[in-house]
């Protein structure tokens, strides 16, 4: 936490003079950490904004103040910091072993110490079984290595997929951050016992289906197999997974890794309306966009939600603590510019709504100072995911049918950057998360009248709901029936043509194509309505001319009409 940063930042100091400016052998010690350790931290003078966003594009940046930064290095960019010539020191890490592992499931879920990965799989396990009437455990994907990614659901009915907003809470994205994974499992149990209680968290599983996922980079955590030793950021392959997601500013970006995948799919497959993303090396609350200087349209909203996050913290916690920055808040690109994180894919490219909490100094927070960080940031988090809760929502529905409709919902003069959001496929729920005032929400979808409707969100804890049904659109205006004979068009046609027979002519009806010389090529029976074409697709057939005939069942007249084939004519 902070104390032990101040420490850290003097033995810097005192070993400043000794590094750097030694360009003999430069790098060994990198690639000696390398070889130990799995990565290397490397620890820079902090070189301005502008040049610290730009060794962001290039390397892991894991801690930054306005002195000094710190860069994880994997076996995939240490060359490429070594031949930049920057001055540096490699910080060792302090071994973990024995100081931090629990030596069983019971005591690992005291929640002071950490668990094995046995234990782990174990805990999750255990907390959907304890408690199945609120909880289902469910896999994200695999690592590299074939680790499941664990999630818990935990929500009443958590079989079904109700009209409810999805939260999902996630941490340990970067293997080496441990306190997030610890206050996941802690939460997800908290959650669970206390979902029939009354209290808040009845509400919150109520209300909203909230998933859990406490260890998202299984193989960066359990490098050295089953025990937290050294563990690194990245996962397997040497990637940094929260720099990996698709990005638009990033021209070649890295390739999409196995956990990246999956982690995408089940977000595409859940929706998430509101989440988050625990790390720690800092001990702050980052909103969108870390990618752009820009506000994004919601930025009072992200930025209260995050001010209430922090502010909940102080009144609980120690002193100094989750102050860094605007004391304890900040925008991401305001501190260093990012891209490939999860933040920004989320909210840019799914529709959904995501900040990220470093939670501690320390990347390896002591098993000793667990509880204290459960006690300053739980209530904060029961808050944020009860933020879900709040907004303009309701369902959007065919208006003839009822069925759901996946609409695009958006704010005109309002939106930018894809900050508008959709209906849910399955159950035409929507959510929109806004600050108090009153917004006009247009609700669009193919094939439908657009509707807009007004919202007064009142405070931060209003929620204003009203169901949405949309007109389909007016059907195509059709041409008048002739009055004997039939109307073909176009004439001529790629082959897609319409035959538009007199409107007395309903019902069973007998359609017959030939060629000029009278042979018959195709002929079918098929329903005709009044004042309706019947749509005809000869499109294979060689150019030319042929001859169409309709007959009403049983025995109408024998109505015809010519169709010109012409190749050159598109559609
Ligand atoms: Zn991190």
């Amino acid at each position: 936490m902070k104390h032990l940063f101040v420490i850290s930042a003097v033995l810097f100091l005192l070993a400043y003079s000794r590094v750097y400016g030694q360009d003999q052998g430069r790098g060994d010690d990198i690639r000696e950490a390398l070889n130990r350790f799995g990565q290397a931290e490397v620890l820079i003078e902090y070189p301005g904004y502008d040049a610290m966003s730009r060794l962001a594009a290039r390397f892991s940046v894991s801690s930054c103040d306005g002195r000094e930064a710190v860069l994880t290095l994997s076996p995939l960019t240490a060359p490429d910091f070594i031949s930049t010539g920057i001055d540096y020191k490699v910080m060792l890490p302090r071994e973990t072993k024995g100081f931090y592992t629990a030596s069983s499931v019971a005591e690992a879920m005291q929640w002071l110490s950490y668990p094995t990965w046995k234990h782990y799989d174990t805990i999750m396990h255990n907390i959907a079984q304890t408690w199945p009437e609120v909880c289902m455990l469910d896999t994200i994907g695999f690592s590299i290595s074939g680790r499941a990614i664990l999630a818990l659901k935990i929500s009443d009915n958590p079989a079904a997929d109700e009209q409810e907003p999805a939260v999902m809470l996630s941490a340990a994205i970067h293997g080496d951050e441990l306190a997030g994974y610890v206050m996941l499992m802690r939460l997800a149990e908290y959650l669970a016992s206390e979902s029939s209680n009354g209290g808040l968290a009845e509400s919150l599983t109520s209300g909203l289906e909230i998933w859990i996922n406490p260890l998202a980079n299984p193989d960066g955590m359990y490098r050295d197999n089953d025990t937290i030793i050294y563990p690194v950021r990245s996962n397997s392959n040497g990637y940094d997974l929260n720099r990996n997601f698709p990005d638009p500013v990033t021209a070649s970006p890295p390739p999409l890794q196995k956990e990246t995948r999956d982690m995408i799919s089940f977000m595409e497959k859940n929706r998430f309306a509101l989440s988050v993303n625990l790390h720690s090396g800092a001990e702050v609350v980052n909103y969108p966009w870390d990618r752009w200087t820009r506000l994004h349209a919601d930025d009072t909203w992200f930025y209260d939600i995050s001010r209430r996050y922090a502010d909940t913290v102080h009144i609980y916690s120690d002193p100094g603590y989750m102050t860094f920055l605007d004391d304890g808040v900040t925008r991401g690109s305001v501190w260093y510019v990012i891209t490939g994180g999860r933040q920004d894919f989320i909210t840019y490219s799914l529709g959904g709504r995501e900040v990220t909490i470093e939670m501690d100094e320390t990347k390896q927070t002591p098993g000793s100072d667990l509880e204290a960080l459960w006690n300053w940031n739980s209530r904060s988090l029961l808050r944020y995911i009860g933020e879900a809760l709040y907004g303009a929502g309701g369902t959007v529905t065919d208006a003839t049918s009822g069925n759901p409709l996946s609409a695009k919902v958006f704010i005109a003069g309002h939106d930018s950057d894809s900050s508008h959001v959709y209906s849910d496929t399955l159950t035409g729920e929507f959510r929109r998360y806004l600050a108090p005032g009153t917004y006009s929400l247009t609700f669009t979808c193919p094939g439908y009248e657009p509707w807009s409707a007004n919202y007064d969100i009142v405070n931060w804890n209003s929620f204003v709901s009203a169901d949405i049904r949309l007109e389909p659109e007016e059907h195509i205006i059709y041409p008048d029936p002739p009055v004997s004979g039939l109307l073909i068009y176009p004439i001529p046609s790629s082959g897609k043509f319409m035959v538009l027979p007199p409107a007395s002519v309903e019902g069973d009806i007998i359609v017959t194509l030939m060629n000029v010389t009278g042979s018959v090529i195709d002929t079918y029976q098929t329903t005709a309505q009044s004042g309706i074409p019947v749509p005809c697709d000869y499109s294979k057939l060689p150019q030319g001319v042929y001859i169409i005939s309709v007959r009403k069942l049983p025995d109408g007249p024998l109505l015809r009409g010519k169709v010109i084939i012409n190749r050159l004519i598109s559609g």
